[in-house]
């Protein structure tokens, strides 16, 4: 896929995103990697009205080249980027139900949502590290998210949403939304005792989908 049709096919799935309650306002933000280096949704920028030529430019060490000015939270894509060769896009939102388990104080903090469909474990997979809260833009967090990074295709962010990673960018965006449903299943079914998937069943998944 060339530059063109990468930034059409980003606000497209921005605009996406948006329109399904995914963000809100000027919340939530995606990169992509290109062969000479990034394209990030830029600064105060809505992820319903996002104009494909106005898109941020970033050269391969992330210094802005071209279009308005990048996310302010372009370090997580940055540590996620360093730490996992193979990512291929990131998705950043505020989504409710993600964020909602994200202000939880009681989850596991290596897997705040139990694997109970295997859709969520093929997108996301074994692994979801909470992030302790830092505030918005504070540079310790890009070491933080690295370092779950390595271990994990998605983090989630302590009081303030997810970090997903993807293949591609289509794969990013399945893997959020994927997550959000999760989310939503886990906090409909916390006051009871579902079944999860057991640990064999979700090896099995990763061997074969992983
Ligand atoms: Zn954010």
């Amino acid at each position: 896929m060339d530059e063109r049709a990468t930034r059409l096919l980003l606000v497209e799935l921005a605009g996406s995103l948006f329109a399904r309650g995914f963000s809100v306002g000027s919340a939530g933000n995606i990169s992509v990697r290109l062969p000479d280096g990034y394209l990030i949704t830029p600064t105060n920028s809505s992820l319903g009205r996002l104009d494909p030529d106005r898109l941020s430019k970033l050269d391969p060490e992330f210094r802005h080249l071209g279009g308005d000015p990048p996310s302010k939270e372009v370090f997580m894509h940055r540590a996620f980027y360093a730490a996992r060769a193979e990512a291929g896009a990131v998705v950043h939102l505020h989504s409710t139900m993600a964020t909602a388990v994200a202000c939880l104080p009681d989850v596991d903090a290596d897997n705040p949502i139990p694997p109970l469909t295997p859709y969520f474990v093929m997108r996301v997979g074994r692994t979801m590290p909470v992030i302790p809260y830092y505030r918005p833009g504070d540079p310790a967090m890009e070491p933080a998210i690295g370092a779950a990074a390595r271990r994990s295709r998605a983090v989630l962010l302590a009081n303030h949403g997810p970090v997903v990673s993807g293949k591609t960018l289509t794969d990013a965006v399945y893997a959020a939304e994927e997550l959000e449903e999760a989310a939503k299943l886990y906090l409909l079914l916390r006051s009871s005792a579902p079944r999860l998937l057991t640990a064999a069943q979700v090896d099995t998944l990763l061997a074969t989908f992983g």
